[in-house]
């Protein structure tokens, strides 16, 4: 069951509590781990479909665990999220972004990404750290918001006043996961969006029938007629690059160009493949 393959095995106690035990202790760690500064951004670079060159990245969360190992982004945003903590780590990210400043400065990328999950995000609270960072960013990079939208805050009203003050505080805004969530097609046509990302099941599957390379092509061509850019996410092959560009993507992004990478590893990849 959940539990048993949950927990650890040289532990069996645990799976005498009931499952918001876990939840619990995980809610702990996850704090522990906020106030250790074991929360740490990792660097995807996004490309411009045009010149193949590193335009921005988008900002990605990862757990760095006490034993050794890093947790990806999946296996704790959730948690964040359900928890009430997700402002909290947002926080530190954009923190600590701001002291990489002076890094990521010299690499001259047009934007830098980061994600907001549109549910669990207060909005004063939310919009002056936003501001803050981009204050930060103002001499180096673009602060784009990539916004999820959710079941939780599906009301307009809520969304429009959340993106007009980000796009008020200077941030570019990005419609994330676009086609699988709870973005609807009138959130993007009356919200103040940049961009939209492609989310990558639908990049996985182009190949897979004529039906799902349609939808690629229907998404870029609805996303365009709005005078948005369209990114799509989790580019892996040759193939998909090049029929991604032949069908008019702006902005590449995926593990063929580079996986996401602590600031040690990003910096100089960033700078030794595409010199400025
Ligand atoms: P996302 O925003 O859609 O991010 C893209 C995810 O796809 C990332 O997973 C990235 O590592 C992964 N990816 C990138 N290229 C490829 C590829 O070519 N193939 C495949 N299979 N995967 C690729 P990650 O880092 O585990 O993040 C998962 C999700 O967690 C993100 O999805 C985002 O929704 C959320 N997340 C990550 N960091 C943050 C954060 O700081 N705040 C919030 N609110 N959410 C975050
Ligand atoms: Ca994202
Ligand atoms: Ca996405
Ligand atoms: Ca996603």
């Amino acid at each position: 069951d959940v539990l048993s393959r949950r927990g650890p095995p040289e532990r069996p106690q645990r799976a005498q509590f009931p499952a918001q035990a876990q939840a619990e202790l995980s809610r702990e760690a996850l704090c522990v781990s906020l106030r250790a500064g074991r929360i740490k951004p990792y660097f995807q670079p996004i490309l411009s479909a045009r010149t193949l060159q590193p335009v921005g990245a988008e900002v990605l969360a990862r757990l760095s665990l006490p034993e050794g190992g890093m947790l990806e982004a999946g296996a704790f945003i959730p948690l964040a999220e359900q928890s009430g903590l997700i402002m909290d780590l947002t926080r530190v990210l954009s923190e600590r972004l701001i002291e990489l400043e002076p890094q990521l400065r010299p690499l001259g990328l047009e934007f830098l990404a980061l994600n907001l999950s549109a549910a669990n995000i207060e909005g004063k609270g939310a919009t002056a750290m936003v501001k803050h960072l981009v204050d930060a960013f103002a001499g180096s990079s673009r602060i784009m918001i990539e916004l999820t939208e959710t079941a939780v805050l599906p009301n307009l009203q809520q969304m429009r006043a959340l993106t007009t003050q980000l796009r008020l505080g200077g941030a570019s805004l990005a419609i994330d996961d676009f086609g699988i969530g709870y973005s609807s097609i009138r959130a993007l046509a009356e919200l103040p969006y940049d961009a939209l990302k492609i989310d990558l099941s639908f990049v996985a599957e182009m190949f897979d029938s004529e039906k799902s390379a349609n939808l690629i092509a229907s998404m870029l061509h609805m996303a365009h007629s709005l005078n948005l850019q369209v990114v799509a996410e989790g580019v892996e092959t040759e193939a998909q690059r090049d029929r991604l560009i032949e069908m008019g993507a702006d902005g590449l992004q995926g593990y063929l160009f580079g996986r996401p990478v602590p600031i040690e590893q990003f910096a100089p990849q960033a700078r030794d493949l595409f010199p400025k």
